[in-house]
């Protein structure tokens, strides 16, 4: 009896506790050493399109997606979104949670009154604002205000891949009638750098007096990577074209005609092949777009970094770095099966922006668990209007980057699986070894 009495009252205080526990103060998802450590780490980010000090910067993306017909923008990139005033507030002092017209007023007067403060320096002082020491420049062509060592080129070579004419490649989608053009006139820009003022006749005279001087170029004014957009334009499923059809396709067009697409494809794919193991020789790494957007014809299944699979194993392409950019979004656990390739890396660009910290840290840890050392931090900061410059989205992105992180390697250590100082040592990878280590970058 009196055994059932104290069974009845350890069952009783169980139950009561069970029923207080809500009401106590949930434990935080995050160590607060932890995040302070991380927030202190001086990042490399290794995809932006930061602009120059240009009156008009018209050269920080190939594919600037303006002409797209109209599409709906993720919450977080709204300029309503509090993601933005939390970045005004800390990169401006804004003082409001509103975004009223003349608090705006007061908002862009302080923004001009810094730019002019910094005059030349603006960029740099971004970067020490958001703890960044290197900031990659996805850019036509690299501009005032970003000089090296803080700021480093990652080129555009899609339009290397489009030699012939792609009248036929552009009726497939209104995003593509919007996008090829652009792909057209840098062929053009490139064509013109080498004075010449159309492709040559063979294929082989393209690769030798086109392709690689272009890459050679980029490569002696201090490009560290090349990068593919080719989501935008076509799928990712580059296939082992033979040289033989290759050159028969081009030769065939060079001189005017417009190939098929399944021709246009085999050419492409050679070429594909040929610039990665290029841009390997030079020692310039491979970037490539990988997500489910953008645009409202955007395909995203043909982004899917599983089709990039056959490319990867090519066994001529192992001395190419390739790194997920963008870390395939919502094909993040198809990024992870990619990471057994020794070198296939992938960052979390555009997913530090658009995903919220929370959904980010989900991603991370599932990938932190396995392949450490081939995850680098990024934000793909770029300019999205005039209250909207590039240096709010990399605060945000950066920001949103660290507390993901933070997430994750809490849970990580609050599941026994890493030590503290392994955490340390992982958060310090992510933001900057990593990077360092994969581009050879000298950091202080
Ligand atoms: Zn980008």
């Amino acid at each position: 009896m009196w055994t059932d009495c104290m069974t009845m009252r350890v069952v009783i205080t169980a139950i009561l506790m069970l029923s207080a526990a809500p009401t106590m103060r949930a434990q935080s998802p995050v160590d607060s050493s932890l995040a302070a450590y991380i927030a202190r780490i001086r990042a490399v980010d290794n995809h932006t399109h930061v602009n120059s000090l240009a009156p008009v910067d018209s050269e920080s993306d190939a594919l600037p997606l303006d002409g797209l017909p109209a599409f709906p923008l993720p919450d977080r990139l709204r300029s309503d979104s509090p993601a933005w005033i939390a970045a005004y507030r800390a990169l401006y002092g804004y003082r409001y949670d509103d975004l009223s017209a003349s608090h705006m007023n007061e908002l862009r007067a302080m923004m001009k009154s810094v730019m002019r403060e910094q005059g030349n320096r603006f960029p740099e002082w971004v970067l020490d604002r958001i703890g960044t020491e290197v900031m990659f420049a996805n850019r036509i062509a690299m501009g005032p205000g970003l000089a090296a060592p803080r700021f480093r080129w990652v080129s555009y070579v899609d339009a290397l891949m489009l030699p012939l004419s792609t009248r036929s490649e552009r009726a497939a989608s209104p995003d593509y009638r919007a996008l090829y053009p652009l792909e057209d006139r840098l062929l053009g820009r490139y064509l013109a750098e080498l004075h010449l003022a159309k492709v040559p006749g063979t294929l082989d005279a393209y690769l030798r007096t086109v392709v690689t001087p272009t890459l050679e170029r980029q490569r002696r004014e201090g490009c560290v990577a090349v990068k593919f957009e080719a989501a935008y334009l076509r799928a990712l499923d580059f296939g082992d074209a033979p040289l033989a059809t290759a050159r028969r396709v081009y030769a065939r067009y060079a001189v005017g005609g417009v190939p098929t697409h399944s021709e246009y494809k085999d050419l492409q794919d050679y070429l594909f092949r040929y610039i990665a193991r290029e841009s390997g020789r030079l020692g310039m790494a491979v970037h490539i777009h990988s997500l489910e957007g953008a645009g409202g014809f955007y395909r995203a299944a043909g982004s899917d970094p599983l089709l990039l699979e056959p490319a990867f194993n090519d066994s001529t392409l192992r001395g190419t770095t390739f790194v997920i950019v963008h870390g395939g979004g919502m094909y993040a656990a198809h990024t992870s099966a990619m990471f057994w390739k020794p070198n296939v890396y992938a960052d979390i660009s555009m997913m530090s922006v658009v995903y919220s910290p929370t959904m980010l840290a989900g991603i991370l840890r599932g990938w932190l668990t396995q392949f450490p050392e081939k995850v680098l931090f990024g934000t793909d900061a770029f300019a999205g209007g005039p209250d909207a410059g590039w240096e709010l989205a990399a605060w945000i992105g950066a920001t949103s980057a660290r507390h993901a992180l933070a997430i994750a390697l809490t849970g990580m250590m609050r599941d026994g699986e890493i030590s503290r100082a392994r955490a340390e040592e992982i958060a310090m990878m992510v933001m900057r070894g990593n990077a360092a280590k994969l581009y050879g970058l000298k950091l202080n």
